[in-house]
Order: structure tokens, then sequence, then C-alpha cells
């Protein structure tokens, strides 16, 4: 038995290092901790079993029949459009055993033949669509686990579900959350021996993070790790949050203090540990959520824990004493690189603050940390322990006068998937670079995160001029901590994919899907995808024919896409020589503005702008523009009625519609104050010129005018240590 099993190990490896790739990924490898170790296996290199394909997070598939040399010949194999139109489309593809399943907005799941397409089933968890109002960020979905016969992913509304992979048949549902909370699931589950790890959203709203291990067989809660301490006259759930309780002062617990740990959790099975990067601390302004100063851990940080018990090993916190809504949540990816002459296995992350990391896998050690973004003005540099030195200046909460923070609040990188192409060395990172403003309100109430931001102020600083600010795709040398190419993205970020082809795969906005040479960052093929990508693709083969798939939709108010296509969402699936078509697009027409005319003062206008960004930018979208599948309120007739206004948003006339009354949170004179900035926001976007796909709906119609001054270059580290 032993000699059979080297014997196929050794042919594994021959036919690896020949380049040979065999895997017959529609014969039933399934999912299992096994699989996703040998992920590189002839067996399992044809299959993207997991979110980020395997345990390492790194999304670099070992498939080469598509190359840089041949990839211009990449063409259309099949499409299929998702009966979930428009909204965003957060999800990854994930594809085992020939089946190709997406989620889709609403935490609905497809499944398709991975091979013609066919439709294979759709499950709709039927989240009641007033659960909008408990979601900082989109009503989206980030993609599912797959672990043996079953199909496992988090709804909006906190619950995991289990269906048959085959049948779509629902296994098991559990509440993962509490549902009298304003918690969610956005993001994919992981699964390691037979437990799966997710952890809730909600950090905007005050809730208290934890990550909780299920057992996949019937859901049953095994262990829960809370991120940060809860009320110090009761007992802690666990040892090391008595130290962390030490790092906060006031009464944090009655908000919650965030850390919700909403997209990144990494199984490490060389170590056995559970990383999982931990969200921003609520409300945003350290100054007003831990009055006297404190680390507050353990909000942005990763944290490493046993996979087994949930117990905490270790924790390195990126942004101490967070104030600028920097989620340390974006993926962690583990990989073995030679540092210092030495193989060491790690664990790097790119987080929103700007900061490159690369940690020891096994005890959290901070090996290189730097920015990877060219300025950033949270921090002045690290002290010897890579502990970053923060400004003084950027301290809004307790200033007053507001801070432009560089990198924005969005992140430098945030949500959208970085990859890892172990032949380059090089990490491919969808990255932003620009500023976001933020000013802290005197007495501002605690029970709403956005209350103590001010949106509707400007710091009184003008906003800092920065050199080369957009989105662009960053190769990223991990080892020597230092740019190696980029390629500018426009206006938003897409997730990024990479293969043994030597290619880096990402859309770019507003529709077309891209692939790039690996070392170089030549471009070396695109697509018209007739709508906007914003998540991760991922490669896969079945029958010897490698593919590549990515879900573009319609998304209004994000580089483009949506006025392009306002209510298209489609799975594309590509392969060398592929010869299917998509239908013509339709040039989207939006019909003309026709607001009343404006009326109220600044005062007015400033107090429903601030409501409005509180209670109706989620659905509808910031400034007034559509994000989503709901209305462009800027187009909405009951604008012409303070009556009939009010009755929709104060006594629910439209409840039938899903739009609820929102009498709980907002009067009828605020409804008013939100019709008056409405009908501005429909002026301003009437007199703006026209944009490429119709009159004031381009990027940026709409939005508020920027401070006027002279701009000037923010104080930054250029060089922390490495
Ligand atoms: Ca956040």
């Amino acid at each position: 038995m032993r000699i059979q099993f080297i014997a196929a190990l050794g042919a594994a490896s021959l036919a690896a290092a020949a380049g040979l790739v065999m895997p017959t990924s529609a014969t039933g490898a399934s999912v299992d901790t096994q699989h996703l170790v040998a992920s590189h296996s002839p067996e399992n290199a044809g299959q993207w079993m997991s979110y980020g394909r395997d345990y390492s997070e790194q999304r670099y598939s070992p498939l080469k029949q598509i190359t840089a040399d041949n990839v211009s010949q990449l063409g259309l194999a099949w499409y299929a459009d998702l009966a979930e139109r428009g909204g965003s489309y957060e999800t990854t593809p994930v594809v085992v055993d020939g089946r190709i399943y997406v989620t889709a907005p609403w935490s609905k799941v497809y499944a398709f033949d991975a091979k013609t397409g066919k439709p294979l089933w759709k499950y709709d968890p039927k989240v009641p669509g007033e659960w909008a109002v408990n979601l900082c960020c989109g009503i989206v979905n980030r993609g599912v686990a797959v672990w043996k016969d079953k199909v496992i992913w988090g709804t909006l509304d906190g619950r995991l579900i289990a269906v048959n992979a085959k049948t779509g048949k629902k296994v098991w549902e559990v509440q993962a959350t509490d549902r009298t909370k304003m918690q969610s699931i956005t993001g994919a589950p992981r699964i390691a021996d037979g437990r799966i790890f997710i952890g809730e959203a909600g950090s905007e709203f005050h809730q208290r993070g934890y990550l909780a291990a299920y057992d996949a067989e019937n859901g049953k809660e095994l262990w829960r790790w809370w991120a940060v301490p809860g009320d110090p006259s009761k007992p802690f759930e666990q040892p090391e949050l008595e130290w962390a309780a030490k790092t906060w002062h006031g009464e944090w617990w009655k908000t919650g203090g965030g850390g919700t740990p909403w997209d990144a959790i990494t199984y490490d099975p060389v170590t056995d540990l559970v990383f999982v990067g931990t969200g921003n601390g609520a409300p945003w302004p350290a100054e007003i959520r831990s009055p006297g100063g404190g680390d507050n851990l353990f909000t942005s940080s990763i944290v490493a824990l046993e996979a087994k018990t949930g117990k905490y090993r270790w924790h390195y916190q990126a942004t101490p004493q967070d104030s600028f809504d920097f989620d340390n949540t974006q993926q962690l990816v583990t990989a073995d690189l030679v540092i210092d002459g030495e193989k060491k296995h790690v664990v790097m992350q790119a987080p929103k603050n700007g900061v490159f990391y690369v940690l020891e896998a096994a005890t959290g050690k901070v090996l290189k940390a730097h920015l990877y973004v060219p300025t950033a003005n949270w921090l002045t540099g690290f002290d010897a322990n890579y502990r970053p030195i923060l400004n003084p200046e950027a301290n809004y909460g307790k200033i007053g006068k507001g801070f432009h923070v560089v990198p924005s609040a969005g992140g430098a990188h945030s949500w959208h998937p970085m990859a890892f192409n172990p032949n380059t060395g090089l990490m491919y990172i969808p990255t932003n670079y620009s500023s976001f403003p933020l000013v802290a309100e005197a007495g501002a109430k605690m029970g709403n995160q956005l209350l103590s931001i001010n949106v509707a102020k400007r710091p009184q600083d003008p906003p800092p001029k920065l050199e080369g600010a957009g989105s662009y795709l960053l190769a990223w040398d991990p080892v020597n901590m230092k740019e190696v190419w980029k390629q500018p993205q426009g206006t938003s970020r897409s997730g990024v994919m990479t293969t043994a082809g030597n290619l880096v795969f990402q859309g770019s906005p507003p529709h077309s899907f891209n692939a790039y040479r690996a070392d170089t960052g030549e471009r070396v093929w695109t697509t018209d995808t007739q709508a906007n990508i914003v998540g991760g693709s991922a490669s896969y083969m079945v029958d010897g024919v490698q593919y590549i798939a990515v879900v573009a939709a319609g998304q209004a108010g994000f580089g483009g896409g949506g006025y392009w296509a306002p209510n298209y969402a489609r799975l594309l699936v590509y392969k060398l020589g592929g010869k299917a078509e998509l239908p013509p697009a339709v040039p989207y027409t939006p019909p003309p503005l026709n607001p009343p005319p404006e009326f109220g003062d600044e005062q007015l206008i400033v107090r429903g702008q601030k409501k409005y960004n509180e209670h109706c930018a989620t659905c509808h979208g910031n400034d007034g523009r559509v994000s989503s599948i709901f209305p462009d309120l800027r187009y909405a007739g009951p604008l012409h009625s303070a009556e009939a206004f009010k009755a929709i948003v104060i006594d629910g006339a439209l409840q039938q519609n899903g739009m609820v009354s929102f009498r709980k949170v907002l009067t009828p004179e605020d409804a008013e104050a939100i019709r008056a900035y409405v009908v501005r926001l429909a002026h301003q976007a009437k007199n703006a010129p026209p944009g490429p796909f119709g009159p004031g709906r381009g990027p940026g119609a709409a939005a508020p005018a920027p401070a006027p001054g002279a701009a000037t270059p923010p104080a930054s580290p250029s060089a922390p240590h490495q």
C-alpha cells in the first residue's frame, strides 16, 4: 500500500514537473480536506474548490492550457443569464465535479453544468426585503463553500444553509446570527475537517464581532470566538478578552464595539490554525468609541485561532485605535516564501490601511510591513515591533476640524480578491489610492454609526492632492516589498485571478474583462462583457478543456456598467476557440429628469443629505445614484408632492413593493428634508454635462462639489520599515 501511494505521488509530481495537467474534474473528486490540501494534483488541478480556490486563498490555478501566448484565441464558450438582474455580484464562481456555483443578490445560489452551461438548480433563501435596512454596503454575497455532497453558504439575514450539491435540495438550515440585531452574512464560508467557519457583518451598526465554527453535517455550532470584549462586569467568554478589555475605555459594550470579521477567513493546514481578519471599531472615531484612548483589541487585526477549538493563539493589530473604517478583513493568503535566505511559511495581507504585511504563520511575527500605495497619512512610520506610529493630526474625533484620511475609508484594497502567483512570486492587488473626508460630530448619538460621522460636513483643510490617484491593478513583490508593474483600472476595482499560464485576469470598468502577462503586466487579451465585473474569476477544466468563468452585472453608479445595461447579470465562461456570442448590447437611455423646482434653505438640504445617507443610501445609492436594484430617486414622480413622498417614506404606502415605512427612524420633517435634498441632486444631475450613456448619468454627475482651496500634499511616511 505504502509503495503504491508513493508511486502515485511520484506520478503526480512528474506530471506537474512536465507541465502536464490531466485533471478529470467531472469524475467526482469532490471536496474535503485531503483534496483541498492537494489542490494542485492532477485530480484536483481542474477544480476551483473554495472561494479562494484552495486553503491558501492564493487564487492561483495550476492550469496552463491557456497561456500568455495563446490567450488571444480566448472566446466565449457559453453564458447564462442570471434571473436576479442588476445589483452587485461580488461572487467568485466555485467549480467542483463539473458543476459551477455562483451566488447572487439576496443570497440566491445558481448551479450550472460547467461544460455546457445547462442550468441545474437555483435556490432562493427568501431573505425578507426589509432586511436591506440592516446592510451597510449592498445586497451582496461573495460565494459558497462546497464540502463533500453539500453546497453551504450564508444569507443576508444571517442563516447558514446547506443543500445537496446535485439537486439543490435543502439538507439543513441554522440561524448563525442574532436575528434581533443588525447582523448579516455576506462572505463565503470556509470549511476544514467538517468545520464551517463564518463571521458576521455589522460593525457599521455597532455589532459585536465574532467568528464561529459549525458542524458541516448538521449546522450545529461548535465554538464561537468573540473579537471584542463584552460587559466587563460579567465573566469574559475567553481569557484573552480580560486583557483586551484593558485596551478599551468608556462603555463600549453598550454599543457593541465592532470588529466583525465579514470576509477574510483562512484555514492553514500547515499550522492547523484559522486566520481571521477583524473589522473596524464602532462607532468610527476612537475618541467617541473609547474616550480616553486604548488600542481597542481585537478590532482591525489579524487573529490566529486553533481550528479545532477556536482558542486564541496570536494577533497582530494592523490599525490600533482605528478611526478610519480600516477593516482588516481583506483576504489572508498563505504561501512559502524565501526571506533572507530562509524558507518561511507566511500569511500575507493588503488591508484597507495601505500597508502590505508578511507574517510568520505559526507565530504572527511580522516579517515585513511596507506601504503598497504611494503615501498614507494616518501613520508616520513603525516602531521596532512594527506597531504603526499614529499621526496625531489624524485624530479627527479629538480635534474636531476633520481630516482627509489617505488611503480612503473604502480601502487601498478591500474585499475585491487579490491573487498570488508562486511562479512569478508576485501578489496582484486591486488597489485604490485616494482620500476620504471625516468629520466627527460633537454630541453624536451612539446608537447609529453614521451619527458619529457628519457626512454633510467637510474637513476644514482641503483634500490632499494625490499624484496617481485612482484605481489600478498592482503587481507587488512581497519579498522585496516593491511594485513590479501596474495597470490603471479607472474608477472601480474588481477581483483578480492568476494562472500557471503566466496570466492575470481582471475585469475593468465599465464593461471589459482582461488578461495580462503575469510577469510584465502587458495586456494580452480583452473582451467586451457589456456590464461591469467586480467579483473574482475562476479557472477550471472539464474533459481536457480549460475554462475561465466570471460574472458581469449591471451596476449603475459604479464605473458605468449599469448605464450600459442596467438590468443585466450574466455568468460568462471562456475557452480557447470559443465561438459563442452575446446578444447585442442595448444602450440604455434614461428617461429625462423632470424634478420640481428646488426648495428649502441650506439647513434643510444639509439635514436631508444627512438623513438620506443614514437611511436611504444603502438601497438607493450614494448621492441619489442608483447602486443596486432599487429606483433612482432623482427620477421619482413623488418628488413633486410633499404629501406623496411622506405617504411612502413615513406611512409605508409602497410597503407591498418592498419599500418599508421609516416611521421608527424618520420624522415627517426628515422626509421633507430628504425630498429637498434629492430634488437638489436631480437638478445637479440635470445640469451636468452629458455622460457617454446619457445626460446626468455619468460617474460623478451628482457628486458633491469638492472643498475649495489649494490642495496640499499630506504628511506621509514615504518608506516605513520593511
Ligand atoms: Ca467597515
